[in-house]
C-alpha cells in the first residue's frame, strides 16, 4: 500500500545488525526524479545523459543541458547527483552523432560511449561545461561509461580542469573542489585492472549489465545465445569481487549500478562482498530497502566467502537461493 511505501521511505536503510547500505536512483529521464523521491533515493547514482541526445537530429546546447541538470538538482533534497558523460555507441544510437560513429563492424567493441567522447572533443568540453555550470551546491558527480585503461581517465581529467579553467576565466563560479570524477566498471579489463585505476579515480561504479555481456561474450540483444547470460557466473562473480576490493582497500567509493543491484536476490550477494552503495530503478527501491533491514550482514559475508569458493553453476545458484538470513 501506498501507506506502507511512506513508512518504509522514511526508515533508514540499515541491515538487522546495523550495517548502512546507501539506496540510489538510476535516472533515464530528469522526470523520474520525482519517482526516485517518493521511493526514498539517497541520491542519483546513474543518471544516463543519452536522453539529451534522443530523439533529435541536432546536439543539445550547453543551456539546455544545464538546465536539465539542475532541474534533477532541484527535485532532489539531498544526497548526490552521478552524471554520467554521453553513453551511445554500442546498442545506444544518437542521431546527431551517426556520422562519427559510422558503420561499425562491431559496434559493441567500437567507437561508444567514453571513447566516442574522447573523438569528438566538443561533446566532451560542452557536456564537462554543463556539469560545472549546474554544480551549484556541490552535488554532482562524474561518471565516465565504458573506461578500460588509466590514460582514457587522465585525457578526461585534463580536459575537465581546462574546462574548468576556461570558465573561471570568463568570470563563472567554478565549484570548488571539482566534482569527483569516477569511473565504470563494465569492461572485464577494467575490472582485472581496477587496482590501476583506483589510484586515479575518484568512484567506481560496476556496471553489471555491460560487465556481463562482455565477460561471457553474449549479446544483450541476441536472444539465441540468452541461456548463457548468467550474473552468478564464477569469472562475473570473481570480477565484480576483485574489483570491490580494490576500491575498498584504496578507500575508494564503490556502487554497483546494473540490473544485478535492484534485484532483491543478489542483495545478499552484494552486502557480502562489501558493496555499500547500490543504484537501480526507482521502482525497485522500496523492494531492495524492505529485504535490506531483514539481513544480516555478517551472515551475508559468509555466502559471499562460499559462493566464490564453488564453480558449478546450480552449487552457486543454490547456496544463494537457500540463504536466509
Ligand atoms: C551497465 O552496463 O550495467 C550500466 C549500468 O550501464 P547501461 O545499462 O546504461 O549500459
Ligand atoms: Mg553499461
Amino acid at each position: 500500500s501506498t501507506r506502507a511505501l511512506k513508512r518504509l521511505r522514511d526508515l533508514p536503510a540499515v541491515t538487522r545488525d546495523g550495517t548502512r547500505v546507501t539506496l540510489q536512483a538510476n535516472l533515464e529521464l530528469p522526470s523520474d526524479v520525482e519517482q526516485a523521491v517518493a521511493a526514498g533515493a539517497e541520491g542519483v547514482g546513474l543518471l544516463r545523459s543519452e536522453y539529451l541526445f534522443m530523439n533529435r537530429d541536432d546536439l543539445p546546447e550547453q543551456e539546455e543541458q544545464v538546465g536539465s541538470i539542475r532541474h534533477i538538482l532541484g527535485g532532489l533534497p539531498e544526497g548526490p547527483v552521478t552524471v554520467r558523460t554521453l553513453d551511445v555507441g554500442g546498442e545506444k544510437l544518437a542521431s546527431a552523432l551517426g556520422h562519427h560513429l559510422g558503420e561499425a563492424t562491431n559496434p559493441a567493441l567500437g567507437l561508444r560511449a567514453v571513447r566516442l567522447s574522447l573523438r569528438v572533443p566538443e561533446l566532451l568540453e560542452t557536456q564537462l561545461a554543463a556539469i560545472l555550470q549546474a554544480d551549484e551546491g556541490g552535488r554532482l558527480r562524474i561518471l565516465l561509461p565504458m573506461i578500460v585503461n588509466v590514460e582514457e581517465l587522465r585525457m578526461v581529467r585534463r580536459t575537465l580542469n581546462s574546462v574548468a579553467r576556461k570558465l573561471a576565466a570568463q568570470g563563472r563560479p567554478v565549484p570548488h573542489p571539482l566534482p569527483p570524477l569516477g569511473v565504470m566498471i563494465e569492461v572485464p579489463g577494467a575490472a582485472l585492472a581496477a587496482d590501476a585505476l583506483a589510484p586515479e579515480a575518484d568512484f567506481f561504479a560496476i556496471g553489471t549489465n555491460d560487465l556481463i555481456m562482455y565477460t561471457l561474450a553474449i549479446d544483450r540483444g541476441d536472444e539465441r545465445v540468452a541461456y548463457l547470460h548468467d550474473p552468478l557466473h564464477p569469472a562475473v562473480l570473481r570480477l565484480i569481487h576483485f574489483a570491490v576490493d580494490v576500491a575498498l582497500r584504496h578507500g575508494k567509493p564503490v556502487s554497483v549500478c546494473g540490473e544485478m543491484a535492484g534485484d532483491p536476490r543478489y542483495l545478499p550477494l552484494f552486502v557480502g562482498l562489501g558493496v555499500r552503495e547500490l543504484s537501480m530503478r526507482p521502482t525497485a527501491l522500496p523492494r531492495i530497502k524492505q529485504s535490506l533491514r531483514r539481513l544480516d550482514a555478517s551472515a551475508c559475508q559468509s555466502l559471499a566467502e562460499a559462493m566464490l569458493r564453488e564453480h558449478d553453476r546450480e552449487t552457486i545458484q543454490h547456496l544463494l537461493e537457500s540463504f536466509h538470513a
